[in-house]
């Protein structure tokens, strides 16, 4: 194995993998199909592979990830964010693990528990 620590950049290649096989995948039962008698398992299959490049494509473009947060790049998005009836305090991010520590840390600031 490879002794690269787990870093931005070794996720992203660990994503490329996968976005490669996803489409090695697709397109072997691509040109495998029988345009005249295409199975039902083969257009799932097909569908599968393609979905997993699309996962893949994505984290790759996204770069940091959907929280733009540089501890969990790949975390959870806060459902809350952007929601304009019950808005984050000021500077929170998107990151749910990191709004979630700020939560407790609050909620231990005032006593509650
Ligand atoms: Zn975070």
């Amino acid at each position: 194995m490879s002794v690269v620590p787990r870093t931005l950049a070794s996720m992203s290649y660990a994503d490329l993998r996968e976005l490669q096989s996803a489409l090695n995948t697709a397109s072997d039962i691509a040109f495998s199909l029988d345009a005249a008698a295409p199975a039902p398992h083969e257009a799932d299959q097909l569908l599968d592979a393609l979905r997993r490049a699309l996962t893949a494509a994505n984290a790759l473009g996204a770069g940091m990830g959907a929280t733009g947060c540089a501890e969990h790049p790949r975390g959870p998005v806060d459902p809350l964010y952007g929601d304009k009836d019950d808005p984050l305090p000021q500077g929170w991010g998107r990151c749910l693990l990191c709004n979630d520590r700020r939560r407790r840390a609050g909620a231990q600031r005032r006593g509650w528990r």
